[in-house]
């Protein structure tokens, strides 16, 4: 029986992906987003961003790896995060540690896969994390709302979350101490809604201000896109192809700047 791994998977924006989940079998999540497709967070799922879960790999963790890696020598991501925000395992460098040495001693049909991180961004004020999180190839930061009314509507975040300025400001950080050969994407899953009391972040506030952030944030690449399963609140659906186009075409008008690619799924 799996312990921690999903898939292989074709993701939109991984392509071939090995999931990692390194959280308990319940979602512990520092968000509660309107659109999450694995649910809605739950008062005993949802936790401060100072909350921390010790679990350390089992003994299983590398066979489990060996195991479905040894079937794909063309996967091009291992990818933590499913269940919630796995920078909440204090342990989450010893997972990498093994998967990177997995990595190393099997053969592959091409490049080696990518080590993939997911994160809410939601922790990333703390050093200690952005230390962490760095050792990744590639992480993949979610902003999708750069107003704090955006932000609270969007991301209904646990009450100790700092407010978004400290958040974006913790992503300009994390890019400056990066390694230079590890890459930064910033997520932004933008969405739409049925009800006329509740404001969508595609409101166009909020893209401006999201593309300004992005380019004082200067990641390696943007991606937009929106929901594709169901989503944890019914009044909130993806925008189109259309509407995706037009939010790439303002940022690429507002970062001024060809070193970040921005792409759409
Ligand atoms: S951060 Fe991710 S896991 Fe957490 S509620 Fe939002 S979409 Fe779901």
């Amino acid at each position: 029986m799996r312990e921690y791994t999903y898939g292989p998977f074709q993701s939109r924006r991984l392509k071939l992906s090995l999931g990692i989940d390194i959280l308990p079998k319940c979602k512990k999540c520092t968000f509660d987003c309107v659109y999450c497709e694995i649910g809605t967070t739950e008062k005993n799922q949802l936790v401060s961003p100072e909350y921390r879960i010790k679990a350390p790999p089992s003994h299983g963790f590398r066979k489990e790896l060996i195991s479905i890696l040894k079937h794909v020598p063309h996967l091009q991501s291992i990818t933590f995060g499913y269940n919630g925000e796995p920078t909440l395992n204090e342990n989450i460098l010893e997972f990498l540690e093994i998967a990177i040495n997995v990595r190393n001693e099997m053969k592959w049909i091409q490049e080696k896969p990518k080590l993939t991180l997911f994160t809410n961004s939601s922790t990333l004020y703390s050093k200690e994390i952005r230390e962490r999180v760095m050792q990744f190839d590639l992480i993949l930061a979610k902003l999708e709302a750069a107003t704090d009314m955006d932000f609270k509507r969007t991301n209904r975040p646990h009450k100790d979350v700092p407010d978004i300025e400290t958040i974006i400001d913790s992503l300009i950080k994390l890019k400056r101490e990066m390694p230079e050969n590890n890459e930064l994407a910033i997520q932004c899953l933008f969405f739409n809604s049925y009800r006329d009391d509740f404001i969508p972040n595609d409101n166009p506030k909020n893209i401006e201000k999201v593309a300004h952030a992005i380019k004082r944030i200067k990641p390696d690449l943007v991606q937009i896109y929106s929901i594709a399963r169901i989503p944890a609140q019914y009044y909130v659906f993806a925008i189109d192809e259309e509407r995706k186009q037009q939010i790439v075409k303002k940022f690429r008008n507002i970062l001024k700047n060809d070193s970040i690619k921005v792409n759409y799924y």
